[in-house]
């Protein structure tokens, strides 16, 4: 498996959306303590309304589908995390238009994706957000891309450096979104968008396994 196509952005969606319904009170529990309790409800209402636009769609490219969940994600999530999310697959859609996307297309596109949250949120790495997973991931899916790596490998790889990125959030003071006004009482709690971008890579990452 050389390549991804748009069998695979759909089944990443599904994934996605089992996963994210499967963690909603763990996810909004996490918010609960350093926000405002509503990040599962907000990601597990999006997916559901994504699962529902794409049965109604035609897609043909990888594209296509991101695009799909970028406006759907954006007009049902709400809160930060809407725009933000939404802006990210926008990103990734825009540079996932090929039929195929091989294992440095999967970086790139998830490349846009970061620069798409960065460009909406400004947040830097440390500032306990969700970029504390996604820069890591990015720069593991780099170096498995120039390794040659195939989309499933290169997937694996940001995935599993998400997991270590989000894990550090536990330890940061929260200088960015809600979880910011709690200042130092934000330190020895994880932050739930951190969290939820690993539920998606590892969907992602599973989808194309
Ligand atoms: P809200 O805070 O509006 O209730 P959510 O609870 O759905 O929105 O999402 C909160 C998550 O959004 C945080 O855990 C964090 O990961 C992310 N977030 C908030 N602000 C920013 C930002 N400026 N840049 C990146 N991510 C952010
Ligand atoms: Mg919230
Ligand atoms: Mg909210």
């Amino acid at each position: 498996a050389g390549t991804l196509d748009v069998a695979w952005a759909r089944r990443f969606v599904a994934e996605a959306a089992q996963v994210v319904a499967e963690n909603r009170v763990a996810l909004s529990e996490l918010d609960r303590v350093i926000g405002d309790g509503d990040h599962g409800e907000n990601m597990a209402r999006g997916f559901a309304a994504v699962t529902a636009a794409l049965e109604k769609a035609e897609t043909a490219t990888v594209g296509d589908v991101l695009k799909l969940v970028a406006t759907t994600l954006m007009s049902t999530v709400g809160g930060a995390a809407g725009p933000l999310y939404g802006t990210a697959f926008l990103r990734a859609a825009k540079v996932s238009d090929a039929p195929a996307v091989d294992g440095q297309g999967v970086h790139s596109l998830l490349d846009a994706a970061l620069e798409g949250v960065v460009a909406r949120g400004k947040a830097q790495v440390g500032d306990k957000t969700m970029v504390d997973a996604w820069h890591p991931a990015v720069e593991a899916a780099a170096a498995a891309a120039d390794a040659g790596g195939t989309p499933a490998a290169v997937l694996r790889a940001a995935a599993d450096a998400a997991a270590v990125g989000a894990a550090s959030t536990d330890e940061l003071v929260a200088l960015k979104g809600r979880a910011s006004y709690l200042g130092e009482r934000s330190v020895g709690h994880r932050d739930p968008g951190a969290a939820s971008s690993v539920l998606l890579l590892d969907a992602a990452a599973r989808a194309a396994g």
